[in-house]
């Protein structure tokens, strides 16, 4: 199997990290401020079942309109048009307008992994289960996967989960 996943959502919710994660090499810059990765950023990763191209994104921007968050918003949509599967990444505990409008720009039917980044934030793990809910709530994700792409932990689970929806 081989497939284009585009990594999409918000700034700062660790797009960039996952890529670096899922590929084990450092391509994508990772940073607190926004607006960090302008262009797409193209990574393979080819496991004995399947080959991954993903795709970094720009974070989708909502709040300043402006050219440069034009072009980047731009990108994302185009690179959502052309791919065979969605990360749409959120970070644990938040999911505000912010996430919502990445939400609204998901293509129809769009097949889409629902990634909750930055799980070794939460101090309490049951936070998690109402948040999932919530989450089910907004959009029909084929999947599911907590993780933190920081630390790595259940990454693994994320290409599992993955792998048949190419
Ligand atoms: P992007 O804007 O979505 O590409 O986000 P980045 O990958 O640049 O990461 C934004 C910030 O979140 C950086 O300071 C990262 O170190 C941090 N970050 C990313 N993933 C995690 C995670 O799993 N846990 C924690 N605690 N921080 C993370
Ligand atoms: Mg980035």
């Amino acid at each position: 199997r081989t497939g284009f996943v585009a990594i999409v959502g918000r700034p700062n919710v660790g797009k960039s990290t996952l890529l670096n994660r899922l590929i084990g090499q450092k391509i994508s810059i990772v940073s607190s401020k926004a607006q960090t990765t302008r262009h797409r950023v193209t990574g393979i990763r080819s496991d004995a079942g399947a080959q991954f191209v993903f795709v970094d994104t720009p974070g989708f921007q909502t709040q300043h309109r402006n050219a440069l968050n034009r072009s980047m918003n731009r990108t994302v949509t185009q690179v959502l048009s052309d791919v065979d599967l969605v990360f749409l990444v959120v970070e644990a505990g938040r999911y505000g307008e912010d996430d919502r409008k990445v939400v609204e720009v998901l293509p129809e039917g769009a097949r889409v992994v629902l990634v909750i980044n930055k799980v070794d934030r939460l101090a309490d793990k049951r936070m998690l289960l109402p948040f999932i809910e919530q989450m089910s709530a907004a959009y029909p994700f084929a999947e599911i996967v907590p993780l933190s792409a920081e630390r790595g932990t259940n990454v693994d689970e994320l290409v599992r989960a993955a792998t048949p929806l190419l």
